[in-house]
């Protein structure tokens, strides 16, 4: 998509650093990371939203999942710990409408909800 911040990365016309790359799967660090290991896991395809996923596409899920625990074993991570997350729409904090995860690590995260 022409004005997506994610699709002009992927196409590399905006710069960034990539750490994976395949036909499908793309992954590149946080432009603002929350912590020292921050990297998005995207899909090639631009899918807007969790909400948009068919279930066609479910492997595309697995297969984010498993590069986002290969880049953490990359990263030294893996053993310490660390977290993936996705965020969807307004209520669920997304600011970039095209598929994404998150994997965070390299500093104790916490809880991840506040008990009420
Ligand atoms: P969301 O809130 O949509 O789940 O997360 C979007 C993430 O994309 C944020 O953590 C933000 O820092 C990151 N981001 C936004 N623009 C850019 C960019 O141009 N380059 C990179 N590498 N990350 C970006
Ligand atoms: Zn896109």
């Amino acid at each position: 998509m022409s004005d997506c911040i994610f699709c002009k990365i992927i196409e590399g016309e905006i710069p960034s650093e990539k750490v994976y790359e395949d036909e499908e799967i793309v992954a590149f660090k946080d432009i603002d990371p929350r912590a020292p290991v921050h990297v998005l896991v995207v899909p090639v395809e631009h899918i807007p939203t969790l909400n948009d996923i068919e279930p066609a596409k479910d492997a595309l899920l697995g297969r984010m999942v498993l590069v986002a625990t290969r880049i953490a074993r990359e990263k030294g991570v893996a053993e310490s710990g660390y977290r993936i997350l996705m965020n969807c729409n307004k209520d669920g904090g997304q600011e970039v409408f095209h598929l994404h995860l998150h994997m965070i690590g390299g500093r104790n995260l916490g809880s991840m909800v506040r008990r009420a």
